[in-house]
């Protein structure tokens, strides 16, 4: 191992570089030639990161979806701070703390209909994922339904990493490597579908019928054995795509018509991705649970939550009182320093407008990400509120190379984007400024320019 790959290119220039990069077996990352070439970030703010070479790097993709109020809010900043000197850590197991209770309520204000109590989880969003997929098994053999134990996820769905997320998600390096998974899990079919809807400028027009696919899958099963569905309103992680005009609305038709739970993903598209409060409210269906993360506490502590309907608590408010209801839950469930953060977070969403300026920006947004139709390589392009992507065509023989080229090559030019496959995810922070959208167009079109 040579000298460079063990301290990292930065180690000259900034005290904070590590001395070893051996040690950290990075997630979803191709470890062997980060560390031959890593990229660190050590500053955030706002809109921009600062690399451990002191240069400003416009952050397109807010973190991992999930800064939506840009870096280093102060109000959330002071928040966590104050919450840590005050109190550090509560357990919510027969104990509790105000703030949980405060922002459950707050939440449970913001989700649609009677979506009105709120499990937290710690993790994230495959905790979240994980305690939505027991809540629906728990709750149907709670309502006298034990046979459905079946979950339908959905081809090239993201829900994280747990047993249960992967095994209802539909990416299959996601599955391959860890066995059976999950039993008694089947997938409708993706609504990805370049020949009908490539450039479509919002929902696609064509493919709402692909949700009579969970009829196939009543048919194939029987609904007494199928306890919920899960999908994401738009799919995130592999590759931003859009629900079909009208596709999720028949799809809650077809669950409510077997009985059949509908939990909408809300990780991403949750807490104003698309200019609304969740995709729900955005696509006006009603879902029986929402799992959400990111942008609950503007990812500055780690969170994840699941909103569940009212007849869903109410089912497991029965028996003793004095008995635990559902044996579920984390040493981390309402982190004290995760409620602070996820208070301040709503408090700034709020009073700064940035739901609002989402719907207002989204636009501009379209219109400057479809500017690069007819740019060498791209395939296609599709928007929603502040979420993008540029679908790149692959190099025959090597998939995802040409679009981990240009995502360097952005970088260099210091305009992170996110790639999944050969699709360029963007997604920035709602504080985004029209000059900045228009600075991540034209380098990605620079760029462009100069792939293979
Ligand atoms: N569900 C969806 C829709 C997501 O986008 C993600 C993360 N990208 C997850 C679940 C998992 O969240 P986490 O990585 O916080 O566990």
């Amino acid at each position: 191992m040579n000298e460079l790959s063990k301290t990292g290119a930065g180690a000259r220039t900034d005290t904070r570089a590590p001395n070893n990069l051996e040690s950290f077996w990075m997630p979803y990352t191709a470890n062997r030639s980060f560390k031959q070439a890593p990229r660190l970030y050590v500053g955030a703010k706002g809109m921009y990161y600062t690399t451990v070479d002191g240069r400003q790097v416009l952050d397109g993709t807010a973190g991992l979806w999930c800064v939506n109020a840009g870096h280093c809010n102060p109000r959330i900043v002071q928040a966590i701070q104050d919450q840590a000197a005050e109190m550090d850590y509560a357990p919510s197991f027969q104990m509790g703390h105000p703030k949980a209770f405060e922002l459950a309520s707050r939440v449970a204000q913001m989700l649609p209909g009677d979506l009105d109590h709120v499990f937290f989880a710690s993790g994230g969003g495959s905790e979240a994922v994980d305690t939505a997929l027991k809540i629906a098994l728990a709750y149907q053999r709670q309502i006298g339904q034990g046979t459905r134990t079946r979950l339908i996820g959905r081809e090239r769905g993201y829900h994280g990493t747990g047993f249960g997320g992967i095994s209802v998600g539909g990416i299959v390096a996601n599955r391959k490597a860890f066995g059976t998974l999950l039993t008694g899990v089947d997938h409708l079919r993706h609504t990805h579908d370049l020949g009908r809807n490539a450039y479509s400028r919002g929902l696609p027009q064509h493919g709402a019928e692909l949700a009579d696919d969970l009829e196939r899958l009543v048919t194939l099963h029987d609904a007494s054995t199928i306890a919920a569905v899960i999908v994401e309103p738009v799919a995130g992680s592999t590759g931003v795509l859009m629900p079909p005009q009208g596709y999720l609305q028949r799809l809650r038709q077809i669950c409510d018509k077997h009985g059949i739970l509908l939990i909408f993903d809300e990780v991403i598209t949750g807490f104003g991705r698309l200019g609304t409060n969740f995709g729900a409210d955005y696509f006006g269906v009603q879902p029986d649970m929402v799992t959400m993360a990111k942008g609950l506490t503007n990812a500055a502590v780690p969170a994840g939550a699941v909103g569940v309907r009212k007849h869903i608590y109410d089912a497991f408010m029965t028996g003793p009182e004095h008995m635990i209801e559902l044996f579920h839950g984390y040493t981390y469930s309402a982190h004290p320093l995760a409620m602070a953060a996820g208070l301040a977070t709503l408090d700034v969403y709020r009073e700064e407008g940035l739901f609002q300026r989402v719907a207002d920006l989204a636009p501009y947004w379209e219109q400057a990400l479809h500017s690069l139709k007819g740019a060498r390589h791209v395939i296609d392009i599709r928007n929603l509120g502040l979420i993008g992507a540029v679908e790149l065509e692959p190099i025959a023989g090597k998939p995802t190379a040409r679009a981990y080229d240009l995502f360097i090559k952005c970088f260099e030019k210091g305009v992170g984007i996110r790639t999944t496959g050969d699709i360029v995810a963007l997604s920035p922070p709602f504080i985004i400024e029209k000059g900045e959208i228009d600075r991540i167009v034209e380098t990605l079109r620079e760029c462009l320019q100069t792939l293979d």
